[in-house]
């Protein structure tokens, strides 16, 4: 692997492909992450978890279970690797791994060096990262270390979690799994990378704004004074949940994910991704980003 630097021509590292969408014939090669390992330390208050960043992230959250290690139970059944989580700061149901993360380890391809980043050193922000711009295609992420505190409280102010009575981190778990296998498509028998677009956060004018027009649009004041929307609430408004287009279907649980149904390509997901979000723009004047990364014939591509 750390003969990457020799690698003739471009290449792309994949953990599980799960947030990943090839629209494209890409020109470079492929490099897939199969490194793996965990150990595990205790200290009086903390548990120290070192991770190889090939490890399956729900295995990962199982694993803590088992070991009635909790912090991971918002998280679980997230798709893809442990590698990845720090990209994009996977999130769930209130809390982001970003939380968690002591360090990150990476090899820098361009230095050709073993590097280790400390987790406020990221720049962490919803689903972003160092990892998604500075050291993007520069660092291969090789281990992530985290700190699990041993007394913390449960997160369970989010949408359904809040119906539990007095759950335990077992209790967590299992909700956020029932959750997501009754509202989410399985990426193992139909296509999809999860949540197609970001939630859009805009400034608190422009928000006010849109507000007076859609009272009922939900939305999320944020710690630096910005306003976040529900991207999924929006493209429902404009119609989109559950239709089609080019054999690519708005899922109709979930309208921020689209779903390749009907042997759709590359480019029929661009063009209907492309379709709402234009139509997004028109309604409500907000600019929908893709949380995907989209693979192009030379690399990454914007929508
Ligand atoms: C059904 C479904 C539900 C999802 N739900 C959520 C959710 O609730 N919350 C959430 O945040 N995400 C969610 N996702 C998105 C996805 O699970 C995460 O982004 C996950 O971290 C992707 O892991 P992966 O290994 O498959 O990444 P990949 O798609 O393989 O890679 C993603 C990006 O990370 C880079 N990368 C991967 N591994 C490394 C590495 N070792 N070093 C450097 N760069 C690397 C790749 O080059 C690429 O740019 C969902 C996806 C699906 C399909």
């Amino acid at each position: 692997m750390f003969q990457l630097a020799n690698l003739s021509g471009p290449f792309y590292l994949l953990g599980e492909g799960s947030n990943t969408v090839i629209v494209e014939d890409y020109i470079g090669t492929l490099v897939l992450n199969k490194m793996k390992g965990i150990t595990l330390e205790e200290s009086k208050n903390s548990y120290w978890l070192s991770v190889a960043s090939g490890e399956n992230w729900h295995d990962l959250v199982t694993w803590c279970m088992d070991k009635a290690i909790g912090g991971f139970e918002n998280l679980a059944l997230i798709p893809g690797t442990v590698g990845a989580a720090p990209i994009q700061n996977i999130g769930a149901y209130g809390v982001e791994v970003s939380a968690f993360i002591h360090s990150v380890e990476y090899y820098d391809i361009e230095e050709g060096a073993f590097v280790t980043i400390a987790g406020n050193e990221c720049l962490f922000g919803y689903r972003n990262s160092i990892f998604k711009h500075k050291l993007q295609g520069r660092a291969f992420i090789t281990k992530v270390n985290f700190r699990l505190p041993k007394h913390y409280s449960l997160v369970t102010h989010y949408g359904e979690l809040a119906s539990l009575c007095e759950p335990n981190m077992l209790d967590v778990y299992a909700k956020v799994v029932e959750i997501r296998r009754s509202k989410l498509p399985d990426p193992k028998f139909i296509g999809n990378a999860g949540s197609f677009f970001k939630n859009p956060v805009v400034a608190k004018e422009k928000a006010t704004n849109i507000l007076e027009h859609f009272p009922d649009a939900p939305a999320y004041p944020q710690e630096d004074g910005q306003i976040k929307f529900a991207a999924g609430w929006l493209i429902e408004q404009c119609g989109f949940k559950g239709t089609s287009l080019g054999g690519v279907q708005c899922h109709p649980k979930q309208a921020l994910v689209l779903t390749n149904y009907k042997n759709a390509s590359g480019s029929d997901v661009l063009t209907f991704a492309r379709k709402i979000s234009e139509t997004v723009q028109s309604k409500f004047g907000i600019c929908l980003e893709n949380e995907v990364r989209l693979l192009g014939r030379n690399g990454l591509v914007e929508l």
